[in-house]
């Protein structure tokens, strides 16, 4: 690898789910801006819940704390109306970069309503973004594949026409195998998608957070981390340690290997994302 190889780092946070909660948030992304990341990210509640939060706190990390922000947007449940209003708040809010993406159903909405979505798939929304803002966009990209797709072949394949719809690039769905993200990689590759690819890297600090991230991301557990969770899981401090000691050995083997960069999905945990840092 030469010198000159720097990989990134990144975060992502969420807008807290109470208002009374959102006062607090100015001041751990500040602490989060002292870890000095290339860029943060901010999701986007499911079916665009919270979208003017989304933009608030993209616009703090971009504007105050001089922190390229990335704005997660998603398409299910938005016509090009609505669409085009988010853009126009996002320009006003001074945020020139954005995640974009389906997202899922949310379980207020039927099927029938999630079927006639106007952006059907990410790329359709990546498309319409690069042909009618100048909104730069990043896609997401699962090196398990996605959970509705058929085979790993066929998600890389619409992954491809996500990149050459405009996708400058993508950051990558949690996983704590590191050999399926090498694989995932030399496939993307091979099939000419060139452009940075992030690891999104979850550090596991409980046993009850493991179930909930795997039953909705549906990464695959390594049996380190599962004997992990059996030897310290009933102790919160060791097996956050623990934890933390995995998410650190992940992160020195991708950055070992040259990734472009890391994406911590941070929880709006600091102590446990400056804990990382520290050790990295
Ligand atoms: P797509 O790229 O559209 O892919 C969805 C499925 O459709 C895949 O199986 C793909 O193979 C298939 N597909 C794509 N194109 C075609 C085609 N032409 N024909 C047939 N099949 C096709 N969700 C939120 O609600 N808010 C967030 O903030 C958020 N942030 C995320 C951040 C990251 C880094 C990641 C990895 C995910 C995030 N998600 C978020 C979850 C995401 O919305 C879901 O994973 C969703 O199910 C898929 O979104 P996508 O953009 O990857 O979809």
């Amino acid at each position: 690898m030469s010198q000159e190889h720097k990989t990134h780092f990144s975060l992502e946070v969420f807008p807290p789910k109470k208002e009374e909660e959102f006062d607090n948030v100015y001041q751990l992304l500040r602490e989060f801006g002292r870890l000095k990341p290339d860029f943060i990210s901010c999701t986007y509640g499911a079916g665009g819940s919270r979208a003017g939060k989304t933009i608030e706190i993209t616009s703090f990390i971009q504007k105050e704390l001089q922190i390229p922000a990335i704005a997660h947007i998603t398409c299910v449940g938005f016509t090009k109306e609505d669409l085009d209003k988010n853009c126009t708040a996002l320009k006003d809010a001074g945020v020139t970069h954005v995640l974009a993406l389906r997202g899922d159903r949310p379980q207020t909405m039927s099927d029938e309503q999630f079927n006639q979505r106007e952006f059907y798939y990410a790329t359709d929304l990546v498309r319409y973004l690069r042909e009618h803002t100048d909104l730069s966009v990043a896609g997401a990209c699962y090196p398990e594949k996605h959970f509705e797709a058929p085979s790993f072949e066929e998600d890389l394949r619409h992954l491809k026409e996500k990149v050459d719809a405009g996708a400058g690039s993508l950051i990558s769905q949690m996983f704590f195998d590191n050999t399926f993200f090498y694989r995932f990689l030399d496939k993307a590759k091979s099939m000419g998608i060139n452009v940075p690819i992030h690891a999104g890297i979850m550090p596991i600090t409980t046993a009850k957070q493991l179930g909930t991230t795997v039953s909705l991301s549906g990464s695959s557990v390594p049996k380190e981390l599962a004997d992990i969770i059996a030897a310290y899981g009933e102790n919160k401090e060791d097996m956050r340690k623990a934890g933390i000691d995995y998410a650190v050995r992940q992160i020195r083997d991708l950055k070992e290997h040259g990734v472009d960069g890391i994406h911590i999905y941070s929880m709006n945990k600091i102590k446990t994302t400056a804990e990382i840092c520290s050790m990295l």
